[in-house]
């Protein structure tokens, strides 16, 4: 168990990683259990909602999701918790059929921290993984108005096909760099930088 370093696109040689297509998992080993109890552990620890192996470097066919709990607001605008945050480990996932309807979301990643824009995607898709210990799953016409797993897993397996979300937007003036935002000041005012040249 453990958190692990994610791979960032500024950096040269984690971003040729991050661009390399993964490859199917054949085997579902003890190797395989570790690695995904380490890409939960650094997705809840990073505070994401999926992460791809390639994001910690290994350059196989897993993904993890954790889906934020749904809320619905009340009409004395209060929010009650309709579902809860849920979790999947998908191996070898692929989607299967997708609407032909696209819906644009705000979209971010851990490895373009502070980055986000608006993505179109399939608003709908039907699709099957493994998990970890190798029984098939379906899961059909998932959602994807919203951070809902259908929406998710269109980015994770982008992932895998060496494909980042910043590829996908077609507006590019809703592209924001909310970096410096993201930053605490404390920090910049202690630590002075001066390899940012
Ligand atoms: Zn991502």
């Amino acid at each position: 168990m453990g958190i692990r370093h994610i791979l960032k696109i500024d950096n040269l040689a984690e971003k040729e990683i991050l661009k390399t297509k993964s490859v199917r998992v054949k085997q579902f080993d003890p190797g395989l259990q570790a690695l995904v109890q380490d890409m939960l552990d650094t997705m809840r620890e990073q505070g994401g909602v999926g992460l791809a192996a390639v994001q910690i470097g290994v350059l196989r066919r897993v993904l993890v999701i954790e889906t934020p709990p749904i809320e619905e607001e009340q009409e004395d605008g209060t929010t009650v918790e309709v579902e809860p945050s849920k979790a999947y480990v998908m191996v070898n996932p692929e989607i299967t059929e997708a609407g032909t309807d696209r819906f644009a979301m705000t979209e971010g990643c851990l490895s373009l921290p502070g980055w986000y824009g608006d993505v179109p995607r399939a608003d709908w898709v039907s699709f099957k993984y493994q998990d970890q210990w190798g029984k098939l799953h379906r899961i059909k016409h998932a959602d994807a108005h919203g951070y809902l797993v259908g929406r998710i897993v269109q980015h994770e397996i982008d992932h895998l096909d060496g494909i980042l979300f910043t590829e996908r937007i077609e507006d590019l003036s809703t592209l924001q760099d909310r970096r410096q935002k993201a930053k605490p000041r404390r920090v910049g005012l202690l630590r002075r930088r001066t390899a940012e040249t």
